[in-house]
């Protein structure tokens, strides 16, 4: 079954300005694919559509049978566990250690300690993370502090994982290390998705890439397009 789908969907936001306009793509289950294009494209307009930050003008997005426009009060923090969410900036709580800021997620749904315990230090050890759980994100290198904010993103299973800019604070060297992580996890099922203006980081990936121009959809290109460059 389909993952995500958009149907004609156009966003404008208070004050007339258009960030999207008809966009139309499908995405499968464990596919891994990119969303570039210049700043103000409409990137991150089209993954805040995804986990319910905005809402579209017109069309309809829909997450496997689900309508999102349905999608209202208590539904929305149970759509949300379905879709993990990677920040530029990470947004990790500063005052609390890298387990207690991956197990949030699980605390919230109100899932007993045992399993939390064993879902945190499963995704800790996936991610390389394994020795530094008791550590403070403040004591963690860039590359550490944004795979805890993945870790965080993972735990909960979700069958999407949107990334805006995940790489938009890390060097060439770290970047490349954080691509090859999110490349891994469509072999588990998970369908990752992620937003980046860095075309060139984009290419290398051979993964399908969405081209965004002034919020139209002017491309979609495949892997075997991206391989005969
Ligand atoms: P990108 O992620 O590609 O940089 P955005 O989706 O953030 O693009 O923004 C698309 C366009 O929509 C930009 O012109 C931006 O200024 C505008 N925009 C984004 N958020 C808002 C908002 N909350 N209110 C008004 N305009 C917005
Ligand atoms: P992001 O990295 O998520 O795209 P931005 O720095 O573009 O964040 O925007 C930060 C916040 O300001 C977002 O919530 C976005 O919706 C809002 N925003 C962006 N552009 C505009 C705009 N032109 N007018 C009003 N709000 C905006």
């Amino acid at each position: 079954m389909t993952v995500l789908r958009f149907d004609n969907v156009s966003k404008q936001y208070p004050g007339g300005h258009v960030a999207l306009s008809d966009v139309q793509f499908a995405v499968e289950p464990g596919e891994m694919l990119f969303i570039t294009g210049h700043s103000g494209a409409g990137k991150s307009t089209l993954l805040k559509l995804i986990h319910l930050a905005e809402r579209p003008t017109r069309g309809a997005v829909l997450f496997g049978e689900r309508n999102l426009l349905k999608v209202r009060g208590r539904r929305i923090a149970m759509h949300r566990r379905e879709v993990g969410v990677v920040y530029q900036d990470h947004r990790l709580l500063t005052d609390r250690s890298v387990f207690d800021n991956i197990a949030l997620p699980l605390i919230l749904r109100g899932m007993k300690r045992g399993e939390i315990g064993k879902r945190v230090r499963s995704v800790l050890e996936r991610l390389g993370l394994g020795e530094r759980e008791r550590a403070l994100p403040t004591q963690l290198s860039a590359g550490e502090q944004q795979r805890v904010g993945i870790a965080r993103a993972l735990v909960g299973e979700p069958r999407l994982l949107v990334a805006d800019e995940p790489t938009g604070n890390l060097d060439p060297t770290l970047s490349a290390e954080i691509m090859a992580l999110f490349a891994s996890l469509p072999e588990r099922g998970t369908s990752v998705m992620i937003a980046s203006h860095d075309l060139a980081l984009v290419k290398r990936m051979r993964k399908r890439v969405l081209v965004l121009d002034h919020g139209t959809l002017v491309d979609d290109i495949s892997p075997e397009d991206l391989a005969d460059e």
